[in-house]
């Protein structure tokens, strides 16, 4: 059996992605660049996938691009930068520097 590459739970033979987090990854698009991080959290919870889930699918980094999380919080955090005029792209990569350095002071 493959292994989910975002929750690590049995995909199925044919499969990368399990039937949850495939569920999750639809719901990602049709909510991303639309509602705050709230809303999205809840949207994603209502598609009844289990809730110790999607914290781990958000997390998960299959394609080195950036997790979810981070690449939504990018998105979200460019997309404020432009309503309060401050030009410039937030990187994904930008968004896991300052969430490592918040996560390191409140250590
Ligand atoms: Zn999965």
């Amino acid at each position: 059996m493959r292994k989910c590459v975002f929750c690590g739970a049995s995909s199925g033979f044919i499969g990368r992605i399990c039937a949850d987090c495939k569920k999750l990854l639809a719901r990602v698009q049709e909510l991303r660049g639309k509602v705050s991080y709230g809303q999205f959290l809840d949207g994603l919870e209502q598609t009844g996938v289990p809730r110790d889930k999607i914290p781990r699918f958000l997390a998960a980094d299959p394609d080195g691009k950036g997790s979810i999380q981070d690449q939504v919080t990018a998105e979200m955090t460019s997309e404020l930068m432009k309503v309060m005029g401050i030009s410039g792209q937030q990187s994904t990569k930008e968004v896991k520097r300052i969430r490592d350095n918040l996560a390191k002071e409140s250590e």
